[in-house]
């Protein structure tokens, strides 16, 4: 069982309460933050592997935040993977330069999401 800490950062309560119930019935530790500033008072205790990023958030968005995370040395390495409502191309190059590794859209598919984590832990673990 995998037991990485993964943070998810999502402002919907159902779509929270869901993704970390789905995390740690696959056995990581699932912790959570609502928003931007919940997540960075968060991220100064705990040294999650992979975000799962909410990118509509109020106040500040999961793209400024992920520019931020990625902008500082102790966070840049965390796998950040941005969720959103709309499967167009240009969000997901606007999650790209944002320097998102990763997109998915919602809804979350609880059959494919715990494959494409593991997926993503794994090549960044592979890559070093
Ligand atoms: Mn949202």
């Amino acid at each position: 069982m995998p037991h990485e800490t993964i943070l998810i950062v999502e402002d919907n309560p159902q779509n929270l309460k869901l993704a970390r119930v789905l995390l740690r019935s696959e056995g990581y530790d699932a912790r959570t933050a609502i928003d931007a500033e919940q997540a960075l008072i968060l991220l100064e205790q705990i040294e999650p592997k992979l975000i799962l990023m909410d990118i509509q958030l109020p106040g500040m968005d999961g793209l400024e935040l992920t520019r931020r995370l990625k902008g500082k040395p102790e966070t840049k390495q965390i796998v950040i993977i941005a969720i959103t409502a709309h499967a167009l191309v240009e969000n997901e190059q606007k999650a790209r330069e944002a320097g998102c590794d990763g997109y998915i859209v919602k809804p979350i598919d609880v059959t494919t999401l715990p494959l494409e984590l593991a997926r993503y832990l794994g090549a960044q673990a592979s890559a070093g």
